[in-house]
């Protein structure tokens, strides 16, 4: 692992426990800005940084492609009224150029970008030198090496606060969401990149807006560190994405109604949770003492195999360790997916190891 990943506190740079980040898809018009941000005003729905899409990538051509460098002019009414940091969606070299000369504070790097390194790099080396705070969503494609790969390249040119956004995953058979979520990778982000700021996308994730309020409790649940929702003042006429967008109303009732959790400080658990740890620290010395002695078996099984001759993979067993350890599984209230992926991971290990048996010479013969 590098070291960069361990090292230090990542995030934005904004003492908050929970981002909010909040505004419409699309910027579309002065009065629209001006409306979104009364609304909010009024909505007591004011969030941390403000988002607008300057640059829309639409997916076909011919739709609203972003209203483009007139929009960032319009920003000014963001800070008139609100006076917070605003963020805008960078796809090449030309938006940065036009996005810096503006002043936008933050910007984020969008789905279809994050899939193609040499966009990536180029809006990177556009950005070599410059201090300003970096947000990368998730590919379109759920492929967790492409999206820190997009997070190194940004920090490979000296920018120093970075956060990464979660929208989902394209996925051509799920019905329920617009981007399936993968809660997996996000998290496995964390744990990879320890600091990371990682902050949730339900609109992009759900697709409408009756599902947003599910989608963001769930990702305050696994631990991540913020929201970004989409927010317009007329969600039904908006010029892109009318069906997931929020009033600046509803965003409030969203973000009243979810149960905030926060992470435990570490120093103090309660003696409860230090007992429960204490109870899983000593089971799982025993599940390393339990494996390592099966796998010492199964190498003894490797050797008797080398000696008649044996394959490694035998299928008929294979089926009936799986089907009777998943069955017992169950049982004992594990989920039959969770037994399937132990099994097969234990098992692919076990092959590995009497392969690697079969490999070995036999000690009796002697070589002349
Ligand atoms: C957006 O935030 O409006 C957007 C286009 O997002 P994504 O890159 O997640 O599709
Ligand atoms: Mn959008």
């Amino acid at each position: 692992m590098k070291d960069h990943l361990q090292t230090k506190d990542w995030g934005l740079g904004l003492e908050k426990e929970h981002l909010i980040i909040a505004g419409p898809c699309s910027a579309e018009t002065p009065e629209q800005v001006e409306k979104v941000c009364q609304d909010m005003l009024a909505a007591n729905a004011v969030p941390d940084i403000f988002r607008a899409g300057i640059w829309k990538p639409r997916t076909r051509p011919g739709s609203f492609e972003g209203i483009g460098e007139d929009g960032l002019k319009w920003m000014e009414i963001v800070r008139h009224h609100l006076n917070i940091p605003i963020t805008t969606e960078v796809g090449n070299t030309a938006h940065v150029e036009m996005a810096l000369k503006h002043g936008v504070d933050v910007l984020w790097i969008g789905a279809r970008t994050t899939v193609n390194p040499f966009a990536v790099q180029e809006i990177a080396e556009a950005l070599r030198g410059v201090d300003i705070p970096v947000m990368v969503k998730n590919p379109m494609n759920p492929d967790l090496e492409l999206w820190i790969g997009a997070l190194e390249r940004m920090h490979a040119v000296g920018i120093e606060k970075l956060a990464a956004i979660h929208r989902g995953f394209s996925d051509a058979y799920d019905k329920k969401f617009r981007n399936k979520p993968n809660w997996s990778m996000p998290i496995h982000l964390k744990r990879i990149w320890k600091g990371m700021q990682v902050i949730n996308d339900p609109s992009h994730i759900v697709g409408n807006r009756a599902g947003i309020l599910e989608t963001a409790q769930r990702a305050i649940n696994f631990g991540l560190d913020g929201l970004m929702i989409e927010t317009h003042h007329d969600p039904d006429n908006a010029w892109s994405d009318a069906k997931q967008q929020v009033t600046p109303k509803q965003l409030k009732d969203i973000l009243d109604s979810i149960d905030f959790k926060h992470p435990l400080q570490t120093e103090h658990p309660s003696e409860k949770l230090q007992d429960l740890r204490n109870a899983v620290d000593h089971l799982d010395d025993q599940l390393l003492d339990l494996l390592s002695e099966r796998f010492s078996i199964i190498d003894q099984i490797g050797a008797h195999k080398r000696e008649h001759n044996l394959t490694v993979f035998q299928a008929d067993r294979w089926k009936q360790v799986m089907d009777s350890r998943t069955q017992k599984g169950i049982a004992k209230n594990l989920s039959e997916k969770f037994m399937k992926e132990l099994l097969y991971c234990i098992h692919e290990e076990s092959v590995k190891r009497q392969e690697k048996k079969l490999r070995e010479e036999v000690p009796t013969k002697k070589t002349i």
